[in-house]
């Protein structure tokens, strides 16, 4: 029997493991000059100043969280709709998330919904707007809520690197926000095993990151906080280093950050190989005939075509989404649901949170599904999804 497509699967070529091959025999190990190439060249290409890679998308959330600030007690509003990551980096650094409800159309954050939320209580002390599936968020809007409320702005992109804001700034650009995470998983738009980057235009951000990313351990250009163990005579101690803050040990390896550079070369074909079967889907399934419909509105911006989410009225027995994709299943097709809500997790229920103040977030949430969409998905293997979905429906 042949293997099961599923909704993602990473796509490596022999030059991707030639990369890493190479790292093997001739350079570092551990952080080296393939890290400090691989953030150049997503920083080059995404138009931000600065990037600090690190061990996963998570610890780059976490790292960014406390250089937003965030410590015991702060309020920190994310979309309920997401990985339970986008509201972890929160609870890591002390803080308290908080969740508003999302866009009936984009499946991300309601800005009305978030300014009316941001509006009462304490002052919100960071935002975290997902780009779910991709699709960039209403930045423009989100940023101004932002702007009012004081709060900083953490772009959580795990599924967004080679995306575009209607503006045309790239995700990453950090044209509406103080950073931006990127994820590279192997369902990712480009992966590097595990890995994850955030970007940044603020050289304030850039030094906190790097000291929280290295054990919070002082780098080059960070004066030193006891200069009489730093010079002795005037001359540096060239043994001498400082544990200025608490931090980490998430440094990204050179042989990830190989594999991560030779998938980044090839991100313009990703993308177009995603866009290209994400416009075939919306074309089976846009007019909802089939009673399947589309979850993401298109053209707000380029998707970065992470997911494709389909919504169905399932309902109970043998029309329910579970045995919806048993007999998906049984035909050599993996789907799966994106999200789980956040609040919904027995971690977050024991704390208090519901999905109460969020239908939206449970109305898709009972209707959504993500079929197979990644960049080694051959028109043909589509063609017979679509159809097979259509018929398990029946
Ligand atoms: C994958 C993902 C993360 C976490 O990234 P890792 O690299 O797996 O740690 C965070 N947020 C979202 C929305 C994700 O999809």
């Amino acid at each position: 029997m042949s293997a099961k497509i599923s909704y993602s699967r990473h796509a490596l070529d022999e030059d991707d493991v030639q990369a890493v091959v190479n790292v093997l025999r001739h350079s570092w190990l551990t952080q080296g000059p393939a890290v400090g190439e691989f953030e150049q060249a997503i920083a080059n290409h995404v138009g931000a100043k600065y990037a600090v890679a690190v061990s996963s998308g998570t610890a780059a959330l976490h790292i960014a969280c406390l250089a937003a600030g965030i410590s015991s007690g702060d309020r920190a509003i994310t979309s309920a709709n997401s990985f339970v990551a986008s509201a972890n980096c929160v609870r890591y650094a002390g803080g308290v998330p908080e969740f508003a409800d999302i866009e009936r159309d984009t499946l991300n954050l309601d800005p009305a919904g978030l300014r009316a939320q941001a509006a009462t209580g304490p002052r919100v002390k960071a935002i975290i707007p997902v780009h779910f599936g991709g699709l960039p968020c209403n930045m423009a809007q989100i940023a101004d809520v932002a702007a009012s409320a004081g709060a900083t702005v953490i772009e959580d992109a795990a599924h967004a690197l080679g995306g575009r804001y209607p503006s045309g700034e790239r995700v990453g650009s950090c044209a509406y926000s103080d950073m931006t995470v990127f994820s590279f998983h192997p369902v990712k738009s480009i992966t590097s095993g595990e890995g994850g980057m955030v970007t940044t235009n603020r050289q304030d951000l850039y030094r906190r990151l790097l000291r929280l990313r290295g054990h919070g351990i002082n780098k080059a250009d960070d004066p030193y906080q006891h200069p009489h163990h730093a010079y002795q005579d005037g001359k540096f101690n060239r043994w001498y280093y400082e544990m200025q803050e608490l931090g980490f040990n998430y440094r990204m390896t050179d042989i990830q950050a190989a594999l991560g550079l030779s998938q980044f070369r090839k991100i313009d074909r990703f993308m177009a190989r995603r866009s290209g079967l994400a416009a075939r889907y919306r074309e089976a399934f846009g007019d909802g005939a089939s009673g399947i419909r589309v979850g993401q509105k298109n053209g707000l911006g380029a998707s970065a075509n992470h997911l494709f989410v389909i919504r169905i009225a399932f309902g109970a027995g043998a029309r329910s989404r579970t045995a919806y994709m048993q007999r998906l299943f049984d035909r050599g097709y993996i789907t799966q649901v994106h999200y789980i809500p956040i609040p919904l997790h027995p971690y977050y229920a024991r704390l208090g949170y519901t999905l109460e103040r969020l239908p939206e977030t449970a109305r898709y949430y009972n209707e959504c599904l993500s079929i197979p969409l990644f960049v080694g998905l051959a028109d043909s293997q589509q063609r017979e999804f679509i159809n097979a979905a259509v018929e398990c429906l029946a």
